[in-house]
């Protein structure tokens, strides 16, 4: 039997991460972060004092040892409360700490991850290139081995928030005789390393996730950066994609969410024919398929979730839930503009920065298109 009732250690969790937010990022705080592009990066060690950027990882790391579910409560919460903080979030947990725990060395956990888990370190990765986005495969970034470990040179592009982390995880091409796939090993780049520099990549929203071109010119690294076995990076990075995709996914029903929320508080406060706009039924009826789809894409979320805590395969449902949730954020926005009308237009406006954000989530973190792709293949196509 499913059952979809929290427990207390979760609504206990719930309320925490609720506080958080109210006291550190409230409305109007955000707003005031997303004019002056300032990322919360400075919230991290509180969130991590906090206990939430341990949740899923062993205690023996300074971690919570909660299951994946919990995971997703919270990201689809710091979604609705403010998805510049699920952004972080994610990416600490979703994607720095897993990826250390399925394919990082003893030592590099060791090293890393009780500074991950404290908020004190950032991972970002580094995949695109020019020539090299959904077919990331085609990564041409070369790591060449020298006597003590390795030499990078080549470019990036789009890597967010690469200033603000402590290490790129660098997907680098170090055979390049082999075929594609096989010829790409993952190494963890310290963005402070000699001949590692970056330009900020102007762009249209999320203006708190800042992304950069990366520029490495003979950076050099150890042997110890090695991230899981050289040849192995892109399947074992391939592992952590569910994770990535499912924070993604999670966060993006917990914005849909307040979308929803904020054009239902519109359409019974707006008077207009003497009525409350809500009264009319075609505002009615949309604000209804809004709630449909966000209450769709939340169960989408929660299979995964689930999924991944009792150690299931997941592959398929993390790019399902990935499409649903990313196509109800930008069905819910673009319906509460709707909604919103002049009101959402206004540069103050919640609703039109929800919008304007939910608009990358289609083609970033894997487009829409390829993950299809990844599901139709699942059924044999
Ligand atoms: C704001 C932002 C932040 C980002 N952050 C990061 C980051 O932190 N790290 C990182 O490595 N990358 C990052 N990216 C890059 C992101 O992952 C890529 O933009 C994404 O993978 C798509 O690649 P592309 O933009 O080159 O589009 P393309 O691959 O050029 O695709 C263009 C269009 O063609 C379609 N298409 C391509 N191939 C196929 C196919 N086989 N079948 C059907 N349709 C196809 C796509 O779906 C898309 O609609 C970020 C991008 C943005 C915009």
């Amino acid at each position: 039997m499913i059952d979809f009732q929290p427990d207390d250690e979760q609504l206990a969790i719930l309320e925490t991460v609720d506080r958080f937010m109210a006291r550190r990022l409230p409305p109007e705080e955000q707003r005031r972060r997303d004019e002056g592009h300032a990322p919360p990066y400075d919230l991290l060690p509180e969130m991590g004092a906090l206990g939430l950027l341990g949740l899923p990882f062993p205690a023996a790391f300074g971690g919570l040892e909660a299951d994946w579910r919990t995971v997703a409560l919270v990201q689809e919460r710091m979604g609705l409360r403010g998805r510049m903080a699920a952004s972080i979030f994610n990416r600490v947990i979703g994607f720095g700490g897993m990826s250390l725990m399925t394919y990082g060395s003893p030592a590099q956990r060791e090293a890393f991850l009780p500074g991950l888990i404290a908020g004190e370190l950032l991972f970002a990765l580094a995949l695109t290139e020019a020539d090299a986005g959904s077919d990331a495969a085609g990564v041409k970034l070369k790591a060449a081995r020298t006597a003590s470990g390795w030499r990078l040179n080549g470019r990036k592009t789009w890597i967010s928030d690469a200033q603000g982390a402590s290490h790129l995880v660098t997907i680098a091409r170090t055979d390049p005789e082999a075929s594609r796939h096989a010829g790409i090993s993952a190494l963890l780049v310290p963005t402070d390393a000699p001949g590692l520099s970056m330009t900020p990549i102007p762009k249209l929203g999320n203006n708190c996730m800042p992304s950069f071109e990366v520029f490495y010119d003979n950076v050099d690294v150890g042997e110890d950066a090695l991230m899981g076995a050289e040849g192995q990076g892109f399947a074992a990075m391939s592992q952590t994609l569910k994770y990535g995709r499912g924070g993604l996914a999670a966060s993006c029903v917990g914005a849909a969410q307040r979308a929803v929320d904020l054009a239902l508080a519109h359409a019974k406060e707006r008077v207009q024919f003497g009525r409350p706009i809500g009264a009319f039924q075609a505002v009615q009826h949309r604000l209804a398929d809004m709630q449909m789809r966000v209450d769709q894409a939340r169960l989408a979320c929660w299979h995964l979730a689930w999924l991944i805590a009792t150690g299931r395969d997941s592959t398929r449902e993390a790019s399902q839930a990935k499409v649903i949730a990313s196509e109800a954020l930008q069905y819910a926005t673009h319906h509460g503009m709707q909604i919103l009308a002049s009101a959402g237009y206004a540069a103050e406006s919640e609703m039109g920065r929800l919008w304007r954000d939910a608009r990358l989530f289609s083609f970033g973190e894997g487009a829409n298109e390829i993950q299809r792709s990844l599901i139709a293949r699942s059924m044999g196509l």
